[in-house]
């Protein structure tokens, strides 16, 4: 059953540190549900799958928003959207994450949506959570008892489960530098080009020089219960000199990586296909010795 308006109440803190007291002293009671952009909770509001009624307004906590770049990489805010992504000058160098900006649903939703509320939701068709996987982001968390890190890769647990404390917050990303000459690109298959959720999501990142692979970062989303890291596609590249049977034996071992399902919006064997055919393509474009003659 759909929740009246009249019932929701949001709570506005000052700043970061009354946001977290107040999350923390929330647990004894009704749990304070964060609010970013509200564009995934409002649907499930709408829906009546959300019986939350009270809600920790993030909006006012300017500490969660922006980007930053350093000689550490880009840091990114929870709080920043799409939109504000999409158009960063710093974000350009990290090319993944403006391309992936702009298909977040339509330009009203990438106004208000947020990275933070995109990574947080945890649907493995979530379009950032691939491109955080392969630049290898580390992910900043905080409560009341301070803040500490999550590689990228450990933070979901399962079937939209995180590794959080019920009262910790995401506070924001650090993207590290990749090697110069690393090839990288992002890919969304999905019913249409904008508003469509994605089948299946793609974002890698390659370097192979004369002597071999020394870097590949093959993330997936759509094709299993969390955002996945093709281990064992990455490993038939690594260490080995680009050609079009290292090319083969990595699609290969991409079944190994992905465990799509059927569901509405597509089916296991159709995911399977498009991402051999997406790995072969990033691989094809990374290094021509990656393609057949
Ligand atoms: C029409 C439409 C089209 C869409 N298209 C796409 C699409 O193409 N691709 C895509 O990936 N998504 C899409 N979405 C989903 C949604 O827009 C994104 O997931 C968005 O990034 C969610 O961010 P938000 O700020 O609106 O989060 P909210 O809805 O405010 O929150 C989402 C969840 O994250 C939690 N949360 C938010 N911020 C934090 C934080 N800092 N710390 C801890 N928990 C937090 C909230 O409690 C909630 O559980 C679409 C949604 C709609 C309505």
């Amino acid at each position: 059953m759909k929740t009246a308006l009249s019932q929701l109440a949001a709570v506005r803190p000052r700043n970061l540190a009354h946001a977290l007291t107040l999350l923390h002293e929330s647990l004894g009671d009704e749990r304070l549900v964060p609010l970013a952009g509200g564009t995934d909770l409002f649907v499930y509001l709408h829906a009546g799958t959300l019986p939350a009624k009270r809600f920790l307004d993030l909006a006012p906590l300017k500490e969660l928003r922006g980007v930053r770049v350093g000689k550490a990489g880009l840091s990114i805010g929870a709080m920043t959207t799409f939109d504000a992504i999409a158009r960063h000058r710093a974000c350009a160098a990290w090319p993944m994450l403006p391309q992936a900006a702009r298909v977040v649903g339509a330009a009203q939703i990438q106004n208000r949506a947020t990275i933070g509320g995109n990574v947080a939701n945890a649907s493995p068709a979530g379009d950032s959570l691939p491109v955080l996987l392969a630049y290898d982001a580390t992910v900043r968390v905080a409560s009341v008892r301070g803040e500490r890190t999550i590689p990228f890769a450990e933070l979901y647990s399962g079937y939209r489960r995180l590794a959080l404390e019920p009262d910790e917050l995401i506070t924001g990303f650090d993207l590290p530098p990749r090697p110069d000459g690393a090839h990288e690109r992002f890919r969304k298959v999905g019913t249409r080009a904008a508003q469509s959720i994605s089948k299946v999501v793609f974002a890698g990142v390659v370097h192979a020089w004369r002597g071999g692979v020394d870097l590949a970062r093959l993330a997936w989303g759509s094709v299993a219960p969390t955002p996945v890291r093709a281990r064992a596609a990455e490993h038939a590249l690594l260490g080995r000199a680009a050609s079009p049977d290292v090319a083969r034996d990595a699609v290969t071992a991409l079944a190994r990586d992905l465990s799509p399902i059927d569901d509405i919006r597509s089916d296991a064997g159709y995911r399977a296909s498009v991402a051999n055919a997406l790995l072969a393509q990033f691989l094809a474009s990374a290094h021509p010795s990656f393609r057949n003659r």
